[in-house]
This record gives structure tokens, sequence and C-alpha cells, in this order.
């Protein structure tokens, strides 16, 4: 090693290696952008010119979040719409590559043409960590189809295809669905197999958001699987769980139905955060209906006193084939999380908005007018936490060998969940270390190789010699989230450093400024 100089050295700590294997005390240097694993001391300070101690610690692959919203956060930051606790809630907790274009919804083709493009807007305003896309079929139809309730013709399926072959071709990792949000959930099984077929043929995935992830959730998954099955696809169910009321329990039969199928040799996996509550749109309440013709008839329909009466029907009764998340559990469980221009309302659930509208004695207002009048007045939008798991659910869906985590955070203003600036840390204090779901090599194999496996990503979420130079380093009797949904971009515990293609963008948790990151994938063809 003599005469070798290593720009940082990582002295003294324990290697999990992102494959699961035991911890093993490694030196680990990074040189070109790239990982050198060395015996305890094989090298001396003087061979480096930045030495890190980090005896006690664990050093890991970067964590590869399977699931992010975050496609433009980094460009939304440098533009004023979001601030830096919202744009670096995930690097600080360690993660080197966020996977977006998730739940049918990508940054192009449409916003921007292409990956490369949305690359060259990232590049522009330059990012800490990675960031990799799948291809979204919601922005697809959107594109092509517009938001019509109604079938897409063959011609236009023809032209989704290309587009997502084109998209995939130019370093997409996977095609996503999000088939409870419209206009994804206007699909039908046949539109979203001949798509995935696109998808079998790149070799990357079929990610999807079930129609249905509560009552519905079994036959929501039987569709998944047919798609798979009949496409080719690989098979990724995003954040599976089984929420409200009439599904809690129902994880021992959809993960038991996923191990059958791994067992019958079928490439499926899933993605889970550690929370009991989800976050969405809460124009998501609405049926499907309520969406036909995009965004400006569901602010007319709002307005129209006959049409709420059909939504509020529509909630109350189930339409077939929606999901209907209200109608699993109530009003009393959808706290307001993003309404910037009614700041009170976020942290109050629905229920409780609804009642205190009335006065001293007045039983208050409808949920649905209160929904409808909000909804009217952020423009459509507005995000909610939904607090429809159970703790039983999340802990099984994490311990299972073929889940990985991924955040699904969202970054954005007001009270987000926590879980974009929570997960990572949570996984590893909360489930590994005091829960004791997992190891902590387990724990990081979810979080890395699991992941770089399943999307495709040469060369990360593993710590060997000549891997990507993306490294965390945290202490495994610390480590812990603290972002709550009162406080929810507070920054995790125990995140000692993390480093970027070799460059160190977080020490001692605090962010040092450096900004590698790019768009993975971008120009494979
Ligand atoms: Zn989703």
């Amino acid at each position: 090693m003599r005469g070798t100089s290593f720009p940082l050295l990582l002295r003294g700590g324990s290697v999990a290696d992102g494959t699961g294997a035991p911890l093993v005390a490694r030196d680990v240097a990074v040189v070109g952008g790239r990982v050198r694993l060395l015996a305890p001391g094989e090298v001396g300070s003087e061979d480096a010119d930045e030495v890190v101690d980090v005896s006690g610690l664990v050093v890991a692959p970067g964590f590869i979040d399977a699931h992010t919203h975050s496609d433009t956060s980094c460009i939304d930051g440098a533009e004023g719409r979001l601030d830096e606790a919202q744009v670096f809630a995930s690097v600080l907790q360690g993660v080197t590559t966020e996977i977006a274009g998730n739940c049918g919804h990508s940054a192009f083709p449409g916003k921007y043409p292409g990956l490369a493009a949305l690359s060259d807007a990232h590049s522009a305003v330059g990012r800490a960590n990675h960031l990799a896309s799948l291809v979204g079929h919601g922005t697809l139809r959107s594109a092509i189809v517009g938001q019509q309730a109604r079938a897409a013709s063959a011609t236009e399926v023809a032209r989704m295809a290309d587009a997502l072959d084109e998209a995939l071709a130019a370093g997409a990792v996977g095609f996503s669905t999000g088939l409870i949000y419209t206009p994804g959930s206007y699909a039908d099984t046949a539109e979203i197999t001949a798509l995935a077929r696109v998808a079998a043929q790149h070799g990357k995935p079929y990610v999807t958001h079930l129609r249905d992830e509560m009552s519905g959730v079994q036959d929501a998954l039987e569709e998944a699987v047919a798609i798979a099955r009949d496409s080719g696809a690989a098979l990724h169910v995003s954040h599976h769980k089984t929420a409200g009321k009439y599904a809690w329990g129902l994880t021992e039969v959809t993960l038991a139905r996923l191990a059958e199928l791994r067992e019958s040799g079928m490439d499926v996996t899933c993605d889970v955060y550690p929370y009991t509550a989800g976050s969405t749109a809460l124009s998501a309440m609405l049926p499907p209906w309520a969406h036909d013709g995009g965004k400006e008839r569901l602010l007319e329909r709002l307005r129209d006193p006959g049409q709420r009466e059909l939504i509020r029907k529509a909630i109350a009764e189930g339409v077939p084939g929606w999901e209907n998340t209200v109608g699993n559990g109530g009003w009393d469980r959808i706290v307001v999380a993003g309404a910037p221009r009614h700041p009170a309302h976020q942290g109050r659930t629905v229920a409780e908005l609804a009642r205190e509208a009335g006065g001293a004695g007045d039983p208050g207002m409808d949920a649905v007018d209160l929904v409808a009048e909000l909804l009217l007045g952020e423009d459509g939008e507005v995000t909610i936490i939904s607090h429809s798991m159970r703790e039983d659910d999340v802990r099984r869906v994490l311990a299972a060998p073929f889940a990985m985590i991924g955040s699904d955070g969202v970054p954005t203003a007001g009270l987000p969940h926590p879980r974009w600036a929570g997960t990572f840390a949570r996984v590893l204090g909360c489930y590994a270390r005091e829960a004791g779901l997992f190891d902590v090599p387990e724990a990081v194999r979810k979080m890395t190789g699991a992941t770089a496996a399943r999307f495709g990503l040469a060369d990360r979420g593993v710590l060997r010699d000549g891997a990507h130079a993306d490294v965390v380093v945290f202490d495994p009797a610390r480590v812990a989230d603290r972002a709550t949904f009162a406080s929810p971009l507070a920054g995790p515990e125990g995140v000692r450093l993390v480093a970027v293609g070799g460059t160190v963008v977080v020490r001692d948790g605090e962010l040092t400024g450096a900004r590698p990151g790019q768009v993975v994938g971008v120009g494979r063809r």
C-alpha cells in the first residue's frame, strides 16, 4: 500500500457490507470515488488526506431509499419552494441514493422531457446525494390520454409503451403505477400488463402502489401478480401495508402469499416504511369519478352542492373497485399535514376541524363540506396523514426477508409525515436495536444491498473493493430517529458521517455543503 494516498480513510470501525454478512473489523479507504477495504491498521494516517477515527461505529454502504417522492426536491429547494430541512432530511439520515418516480408519478416525460433533462436540472442546482427514478404510469397517461376517466385506446397504449421504452433506455430504473390515484386508476389490468411488458424487455421491475391496500388488498395483490406473470416483469410492491380496520392483520396472508410466489420462482419483493400512519393527498380521499377531467373539473364539482352530496354518498357507501380510505377508517384518522393557506389546520384531524367549524351548541360542519372548502381554498393541493395501520402489521412487513426499506417521503411544506426525516434511523434504532426484529447487518442489507439489487444499481449498496464510495457511518448504540408528527423534520441521532462518491456530505450531523450527487443511470443505452 506504500505510495498510495487516499483522500479519505475511515479507521477502526466495523463494516456491515450490505449483504447481511456479520460485522467485520475493516478500515475503509476511498480512492477515485471507489471503496478499498483494508485490514485494520493496514495503512497509516500518513497515507490519507483525511483520517476519521470510527472505532465503535458501523461503516455501511450509504442507504438507498427504495421509495421517495423527492423527484424535484433539490430543484424546488434552490427555487425557494422548499427549505433546506426538507431537501436534506434524507441525506442527514445516511441516504446516499433516493429512488423517485414512485406511485405512478415521475418528473418525466412531462415536466421534464426525459431523465437527461431532469439530470441537467439537478446538476444545475447541485445535489448532496444521488437520485434514481422510475417512470410513472400516471405521468405517461397524463401526457398521452389526459385526465379522462376512460380506457386507453390501442394506439394510446402503444404510444405510452414507446415513451416508456425510451425512458427506460435512457436510464430509468423501472416502471411504477399508483392505482389509487387518477389518472392511473382509470387503467385496466390489460393496459398495465402491456406496459409492464416493456419493463420486462429492459429487465426492469414493475413497481406498484396497489389498487387497494385496505379491505380489497388481497384482490389488488393478485392483480399485481397477474400483471407480473403475464408481462414477465419482476414485481415490487410499494409501501406494503394492510390498512384500515377491515384489513388489520391481513399482512399474515399477503406476506405468506409473497413468500409462496418467491418459492415458486417468481421475482417479487416489497418495500415498507416503519410507521403506522401513511400520507397522501387529501383529494385521494374522494372517489375516482370526482377527478374525471382533471383538477379544474374536480374543483367545479366541489363547488356544486349536488356533486358534494354524491361524494358524501360515495364515501359513506363505497364504490366498487375504489379503496375509499375514509370508509375504511374515518375522518378522525385523517390529519391535515400541508395546507399552506390554512396553517392552523395543520396537525388537526378533519373530524376535529369539522366539529369546531360550528359555534357553541352547533354540531359543526359536515366533514365532506369542510374537505371541499379546504380543497377549494388550497387550489386542490392539500396533503394529509392517515393513521390507518396496526403496529403488528408494520413489524411483520419490516421483518419479511424480501422487504426493503423505503421512506415514501414527500418533502413538502407544513407538517409532513416524519418518515422523510426518520425512517432509516428508526429502523436501526427502534426496530433493530430496541425491538430486535433483525440484527444490524440485516437492517443494513434491507437499506442497501437488497435495494441496489432490486433496482439494478451496479456497484452500489455494498461495501467491497471497487464499489462506489457511497458510505454511512453510524453509532449502533445511539442511532435513533427524532422526527415526530409534531416536529417532522428533526434530524436523527447517531449518524456520524455520510460520504457520496467519496466526498463527505454530512459530518457529525451537519451538512458540509458539498454537492457530489448525481442522477444515476443517465445515458445508459
Ligand atoms: Zn404510494
